[in-house]
């Protein structure tokens, strides 16, 4: 935390960039777009099928809660504009389009027009701020009641995570999908028996969570017109980032440097999220340098702290969405692109068209005993 406070107040001082986002109040109104997907279906579903997920947020604030961490709907809607350019790709440097597009809901799970488009409004009433893990693995259906249907949304939680002040502060948690008989050769994803389930087989809030904190901090890049890869204006906390990041977690992709399932980062070098495409790198070590950089940082070795050394010792610049600390955070790889659209085409509580829709098994009606794997991502 102190490495990364100093850091970012030398950034601060050596650019004194002032990265406003637009105060444009542009609704970014995709409803149409929704109510067409869902009227023609694809007949056919192939790599090119352009899948539009409808997402609804979830924002969770009591009498105690600063207005600034209670978004309003226009903005919210204006974040997944900017999630989809990173999913569509070059647009700050090279990456594959994913062809997914993230849509705001326009109708609640009875079909009714929603009043803020994409976004409701839900009063907590227990201990605020929120401990986001304990929120996220809760396993008794006690907040179910917040979940709209995961196989018609993707949902996000917007909240003041509670810190923990032994840990680096969260910015965004999501949960990991599962995986069926058809898409079982992605590795680290934990298998289930039944390819169609429904809300009510699971008792957690199956969803993605944003830490409120930052929900109003963008990077300069989309507001300024800065379309190239640059340090300038750059702020480790974007919440465009964290948001298309839980995103790539919560379609199956795993952190691309080293990490363990049971004891996550660990000081070793290995490849772990199944990416061949995407460089691994030993974390801590990184972070070591780190510190040792920070101590003699100018204006012109700064774009060093954009810098990994892969496990067989070569130095590249960090530009997956897939990690975090110091990145450029715009690239996916075509191995990441496929993990995605495979769980799209088989995964089980996900949203869009399956190619299996005629022939999945169907889960019995209850609440089944799942695992839950959850991947938290700090700063
Ligand atoms: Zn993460």
């Amino acid at each position: 935390m102190n490495k990364n406070i100093t850091i970012t107040k030398i950034l601060c001082c050596l650019f004194a960039i002032v990265a406003l986002m637009a105060c444009d109040k542009e609704p970014f109104d995709n409803g149409k777009t929704l109510k067409k997907e869902e009227k023609e279906a694809p007949k056919e579903i192939n790599d090119n099928t352009l899948y539009e997920l409808p997402v609804v947020f979830h924002v969770l604030s009591n009498s105690t809660t600063k207005q600034e961490y209670i978004p309003n709907d226009v903005d919210l809607r204006r974040l997944l504009f900017y999630v989809n350019e990173l999913y569509a790709g070059g647009i700050y440097g090279p990456s594959v389009n994913i062809r997914v597009k993230f849509v705001t809901a326009t109708e609640d799970e009875e079909g009714k027009k929603m009043t803020t488009q994409g976004v409701v409004y839900d009063k907590w009433d227990e201990k605020y701020p929120i401990n986001c893990e304990d929120f996220m693995t809760n396993n008794s259906n006690k907040y179910t009641k917040y979940l709209w249907d995961p196989n018609k949304y993707i949902n996000v939680f917007v909240y003041l995570f509670d810190d923990d002040d032994n840990e680096a502060e969260v910015l965004g948690i999501s949960h990991m999908p599962y995986k069926t008989k058809e898409n079982a050769t992605l590795q680290g994803l934990e298998q289930v028996a039944s390819g169609k389930m429904t809300k009510k087989n699971i008792a957690f809030p199956l969803s993605v969570s944003i830490n409120a904190k930052y929900i109003n901090t963008l990077s300069a890049r989309y507001s300024s017109g800065l379309k190239e890869k640059t340090f300038r204006g750059y702020k480790e906390e974007d919440v465009v980032v964290t948001l298309a990041h839980e995103l790539g977690h919560y379609l199956g992709l795993f952190h691309v440097f080293a990490e363990d399932s049971k004891n996550g980062v660990v000081d070793q070098c290995f490849d772990s999220d199944y990416c061949q495409d995407t460089p691994s790198y030993n974390k801590k070590q990184y972070e070591r340098d780190l510190q040792e950089l920070s101590k003699h940082l100018t204006y012109e070795n700064v774009h060093e702290i954009f810098q990994r050394t892969d496990c067989s010792g070569k130095v590249y610049e960090a530009t997956n969405i897939m990690d975090y600390a110091y990145c450029y955070s715009y690239a996916f790889t075509p191995n990441q692109q496929y993990r995605m659209r495979q769980v799209l085409y088989y995964s089980p509580l996900i949203p869009g068209p399956k190619k299996t829709t005629n022939t999945r098994s169907i889960a019995p009606d209850k609440v089944l005993d799942l695992p839950i794997r959850i991947s938290k991502c700090p700063r």
